[in-house]
């Protein structure tokens, strides 16, 4: 096994891991990057809508309304101290981006525009605010090519398609990990002083998902399968609108421009759940409207769409009043993913849509400085860190908001790499266990050898569709148990699985199979806490319990995988500051 030693390791090259990276370099101190995918592949360049700040280039905005709307969105579980952070530091954090050369859209005036997105408003919920700073709708794009670009100036070293198996912690102390070499095969150990984790989110556990392939969760399961605890993994957020039968993403963005709802009457529902922000609702109520319209019946299935029997229903996004060269100027990637992947003219007749999986809101638990924890009295993991979407530090509580997420990779990776700098004159290249790094090679060793009959295609889709089924937007105690008895079984038939590629480059076959193990364990995990979590609270609403419970769960979950294979909760306080719980209306 090849060995290499930097003094910072960072696993992800989205915008948390890249702005973190930025962060340690410029310190002088020694900084790598793995990505499993190229860069500027990462899923980050996938953001469509924009990124929140209170900059007020277009009215009265501040931080406190900002922090209001975020803890109010999380359903009051989202940390409050997070959330200030967060609210406080976007200005600068925009700004800076902005300096480094990220294109923003402008207002006529040359000031960067904002636009509306889903649950900011002015004024502790009056009316909608002008907080999404975006690049038309390819904020995403822009911004991580401004990092990538960065990180060259700085002299970062990747490790381009290398993809992490395995993670090395013992005795609550950090040593580093092992990585697979995507294009040549073989392992390669990574001694670090700091481990960072910045792997993004985990959308392909379900069947209807915005999520790219590669968006499997894998350092969630790498974290977890040391003994670390995961926080809050029930709540999975449904984006309301994802191109009908193929969830890929219109952006919020397109509402916030002015974009309706509407049902197989014509009517804009959304007056009935959320009667002043209307379709600028939050996510979690805005899917739930919708699904609730198509659960009553008033879905917009076409007779033909039935004859063809095509499964689930859907309603429409109606983009035509905003007119063709509107949609050209500010959203121009919905335009053409409508045409594409809709095949509708959306200048011209409404885009058929239906909600999609697409945030985690749980992840690996991080102190507010991206320190992981291991225990709910927040002790931290000497040398282990982590931000972006695999974290949960926990800003977004129950239910992110809109343009809440990139803004929480930039700002929480620019602080997490300020602590792993401020942190590595102090850590050192740690001892590795006996059995390490072999573990890894063992594990290698069973996917060149796995022979038995079992198909990883098969065992995917069956684990995506039943996700769907059971624990997508509304969920309920039998059908829960029921995904948990399925996700074990198909656990039991993963450690069956055939692969035919035995070959070392680009084998695609064994990294899918390493892909689908994290997949199953993880889901595993959602649906175990979705179970013991009886209330309904953000994206988690079951109906047999229809109600927030403040009394017994205003509190995170921290789920452990024990030594026998069973998974163990432990409950974390929500920090309160300046909001007290309140019911949420919108
Ligand atoms: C279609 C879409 C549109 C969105 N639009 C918006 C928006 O407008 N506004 C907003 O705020 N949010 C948006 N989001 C959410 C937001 O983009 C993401 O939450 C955020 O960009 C995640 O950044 P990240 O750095 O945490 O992870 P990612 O950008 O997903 O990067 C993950 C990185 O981890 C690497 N990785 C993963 N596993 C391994 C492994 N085993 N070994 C090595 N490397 C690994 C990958 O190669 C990749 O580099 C959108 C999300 C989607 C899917």
């Amino acid at each position: 096994m090849i060995t290499h030693q930097h003094e910072a390791v960072i696993i992800g090259a989205g915008l948390a891991g890249m702005r973190a990276a930025i962060e340690v370099a410029k310190t002088g101190q020694d900084c790598a990057v793995l990505s499993k995918i190229f860069p500027s592949r990462s899923h980050s360049s996938a953001a469509q809508g924009g990124t929140g700040a209170s900059l007020g280039n277009l009215d009265d905005d501040n931080w406190e309304f900002h922090m209001f709307d975020t803890v109010k969105g999380s359903d009051y579980l989202g940390d409050q101290d997070a959330a200030e952070i967060l609210a406080k530091e976007a200005p600068e954090v925009i700004y800076e981006l902005e300096h480094m050369g990220a294109p923003f859209s402008r207002t006529p005036e040359g000031k960067i525009a904002q636009r509306k997105f889903g649950g900011h408003t002015l004024n502790f919920g009056e009316k909608p605010a002008l907080r999404a700073c975006y690049a038309a709708d390819y904020t995403g794009h822009v911004l991580l090519h401004t990092l990538f670009e960065q990180c060259i100036k700085y002299g970062i070293r990747f490790y381009a398609e290398f993809q992490v198996v395995h993670l090395i912690v013992k005795d609550n102390v950090c040593r580093g990990v092992v990585a697979w070499d995507v294009r040549h095969g073989g392992l390669h150990l990574f001694r670090a002083k700091a481990t960072m984790f910045a792997t993004g989110g985990y959308g392909r556990a379900f069947r209807i998902t915005t999520n790219a392939h590669a968006n499997t969760g894998d350092g969630l399961n790498l974290v977890m399968r040391t003994g670390l605890p995961l926080e809050d993994m029930e709540f999975v957020q449904f984006h309301p609108t994802g191109i009908y039968r193929n969830g890929i993403l219109m952006t919020e963005g397109a509402r916030g421009e002015g974009a309706y709802l509407l049902n197989k009457d014509g009517e804009r529902f959304m007056k009935r759940y959320a009667p002043t922000l209307m379709e600028l609702g939050p996510r979690d109520l805005v899917a739930r409207s919708i699904q609730t319209e198509i659960n009553k019946g008033r879905g917009c299935q076409t007779e033909e769409q039935k004859k063809q029997g095509i499964p689930g229903d859907h309603v429409y996004l109606d983009l035509t009043h905003l007119g063709e060269a509107r949609l050209r100027e500010v959203l121009p990637q919905i335009f053409e993913l409508a045409r594409n992947f809709a095949g509708v003219d959306p200048a011209k007749e409404p885009t058929p849509i239906q909600p999609t999986a697409h945030y985690s809101m749980g992840g690996i638990p991080v102190t507010i400085n991206g320190e992981v924890i291991y225990n709910a009295d927040n002790d931290s993991v000497r040398g282990l860190y982590a931000a972006g979407e695999c974290a949960c530090i926990s800003v977004h509580g129950a239910n992110r908001l809109g343009c809440n997420s990139t803004l929480d990779a930039t700002l929480n990776g620019r602080r997490t790499g300020r602590t792993i700098a401020k942190h590595l004159p102090d850590l050192i290249y740690e001892e590795l266990p006996d059995d390490e790094p072999e573990k890894a090679e063992i594990e290698m060793d069973w996917y060149f050898k796995a022979d038995g009959s079992e198909n990883v295609a098969d065992i995917r889709n069956e684990l995506q569709d039943t996700m769907m089924q059971n624990c997508a937007i509304f969920r309920k105690g039998e059908e829960l148990k029921t995904q948990l008895d399925i996700v074990r079984e198909l656990q039991e038939r993963y450690q069956n699985i055939g692969l035919q590629d035995k070959s070392q480059a680009f084998n695609t076959e064994v990294m899918e199979a390493m892909e689908l193990g994290h997949l199953l364990a993880f889901s595993e995990v959602i649906v175990y806490g979705a179970l013991e979590r009886k209330e309904s609270r953000g994206a988690h609403s079951r109906t047999d319990y229809p109600d927030r419970d403040d009394k017994n769960w205003l509190k995170h979950t921290l789920a452990y995988r024990e030594p026998d294979g069973k998974i163990r909760l432990e409950f974390k306080p929500v920090v309160i500051t300046r909001f007290q719980p309140k019911e949420r209306k919108y």
